[in-house]
């Protein structure tokens, strides 16, 4: 029988579990029970799902990132046709009960949705959109020097 300290034998599982050869069938460490194998055998294996889900989600994260430095970068006509925008210019009209926030009008296939500021693109806060009818819209750009 061989002869080995408790911190041994669960550094040894350990090593077995990462080389993924653990031959429970001829468990020969009597210090350390099979069912003490087994809960250990359980925590890495979550360990190591905890420790997958942290590397994807921080490549997510990465991901976004390198996206929103592109909706940045791209001309503004081409971010308007991207998916991101699609569905950020859907939620802004759902949120506004498909109205205009000027003249309350509801025309939902009429509404446009204008940026007040192009700080944020890509990542925009509520207050650097609104709603507008086309009229409104039309209104509004007449005001503005700036024609987007
Ligand atoms: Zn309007
Ligand atoms: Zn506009």
């Amino acid at each position: 029988m061989i002869k080995m300290s408790r911190r041994n034998v669960l550094n040894h599982i350990d090593n077995l579990i990462e080389r993924g050869c653990l031959h429970i069938g001829f468990w020969t460490f009597p210090c350390i029970s099979i069912t003490e194998v087994g809960d250990r055998l359980l925590q890495r294996l979550s360990d190591s799902i905890q420790e997958s889900e942290l590397i994807e989600k921080a490549e997510r994260k990465e991901s976004e990132r390198v996206r929103l430095i592109e909706l940045k970068k791209m001309p503004y006509p081409e971010y308007l046709k991207t998916t991101e925008w699609k569905i950020k210019a859907r939620a802004a009209k759902e949120k506004v009960n498909n109205r205009c926030q000027l003249c309350n009008s509801h025309s939902p296939k009429n509404l446009n949705v204008h940026h007040n500021n192009y700080l944020n693109i890509g990542n925009e806060l509520d207050s650097d959109l609104i709603v507008l009818c086309e009229d409104c819209h039309a209104k509004h750009h007449d005001k503005l020097p700036r024609k987007r």
